[in-house]
């Protein structure tokens, strides 16, 4: 029996070949691939800066640390994601406050944030959930009334559009961050970008991908350098950014497919799903249904041969952020959503066959 995954990256011989060429290149790593890939996404979101790093975790940490943030800062984020997205606002000592989100979109509800606000918070972390867009327009409304800072934890979200323009673009953000991890929409292995179109933000976030050194100022000598603060090794190799330009040639085309895919399974399944509001064209990354006894269609489904995943567990449940006060029911919207979701499979290289198929076998049971 043929088994499928909720996600699947699409690998082809122009992905192979373009990693071959840099094998057989003078430069593995800090070479001209990782460049043209950063030019190449810069392109494609129409953001100014690009800065690629080794994970989308990597980037969400330098976002951070490009804007300051430090121990009795606070940072919003959504509950109903993966840990990365509160994890950051940790790693420069701040606190994470969630707000919950919304039924409709499982994005996080505006109107939580303005209700989490306090004179120590310092940036909102919205996530766009399986590849739709939040509302970024009045979450950047409430940014800018507040004073705080807005970064986009983009990593579903490459290929996807918000008010006819693509996540990325920064028009309602300070900086976006994407990943390429072969679960997301376009792959480099391991990998991530951070976009932006300030050029102050720009410079922080390359000198805190590598060690903090600068190259720039009164240096007499190429082989000068000067570290001015503390950096990381975050940089991403040419191997992974040659992958990464190869992967971007095809995004619109996985895209068609994966919005193929969505329409087919809202048409032909009949299992409550997730809404597409106006304002959003997503590439998407997930496919989630909401079922009454998930415990039991999991189960059903793998012995059917479907292997599906359950996005996400609340981040305030588990138990390093319970040890930071948080607890079940804090936000019930998160907890109901996640108690009945879970993800179908999504991916590119699905046929209408395979779509058939995985519809027969999910109505043998559901
Ligand atoms: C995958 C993911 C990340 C982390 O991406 P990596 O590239 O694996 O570090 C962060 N946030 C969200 C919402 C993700 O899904």
């Amino acid at each position: 029996m043929k088994t499928y995954n909720y996600g699947k990256q699409h690998i082809d011989l122009s992905d192979i070949l373009a990693v071959i060429g840099v094998l057989k290149s003078p430069f593995l790593t800090c070479g001209p691939k990782v460049k043209e890939f950063e030019r190449a996404i810069c392109n494609y979101t129409g953001a100014k800066y690009c800065v690629a790093v080794n994970s989308a975790t990597s980037g969400l940490h330098v976002a951070m640390l490009a804007l300051g943030i430090k121990e009795g800062d606070e940072v919003i984020t959504s509950p109903m994601t993966f840990l990365a997205s509160a994890n950051c606002a940790r790693y420069c000592g701040a606190a994470v406050k969630f707000a919950d989100i919304e039924e409709k979109t499982a994005n996080i509800d505006p109107n939580e944030i303005e209700k989490k606000i306090t004179p120590k918070t310092k940036a909102i972390i919205p996530v766009h959930f399986a590849g739709q867009s939040c509302d970024m327009e009045k979450i950047y409304e409430i940014a800018k009334k507040h004073n705080l800072k807005v970064v986009e934890d983009a990593a579903h979200a490459i290929g996807s559009e918000y008010k006819g323009k693509k996540v990325g673009c920064c028009e309602f953000s300070d900086m976006a961050v994407f990943s390429f991890h072969p679960v997301k929409t376009i792959t480099t292995g391991e990998g991530g970008a951070v976009v932006t179109n300030n050029f102050e933000l720009y410079q922080k976030l390359l000198a805190y991908r590598s060690h903090g050194m600068h190259k720039d100022g009164e240096m007499q000598n190429t082989w000068e350098y000067e570290m001015r603060e503390l950096g990381y090794n975050y940089r991403m190799t040419d191997i992974q950014a040659a992958l990464g330009i190869s992967q971007l040639k095809k995004l619109e085309k996985f895209k068609k497919r994966r919005r193929e895919i969505v329409e087919y399974y809202n048409k032909n399944l009949g299992l409550a799903h997730l809404e597409e509001m106006e304002y959003s064209n997503a590439c998407f990354h997930l496919y989630p249904v909401m079922v009454r006894n998930r415990a039991e269609f999991y189960q059903k489904a793998k012995k059917e041969g479907l292997n599906l995943q359950v996005h996400y567990i609340p981040v305030h449940t588990q138990p390093y952020y319970r040890e930071q006060g948080y607890n079940w029911g804090d936000f019930p919207n998160a907890e109901i959503y996640y108690k009945k979701c879970i993800s179908l499979p999504l991916y590119p290289d699905l046929t209408n066959k395979d779509l058939d198929e995985i519809v027969k076998r999910i109505k043998n049971f559901a």
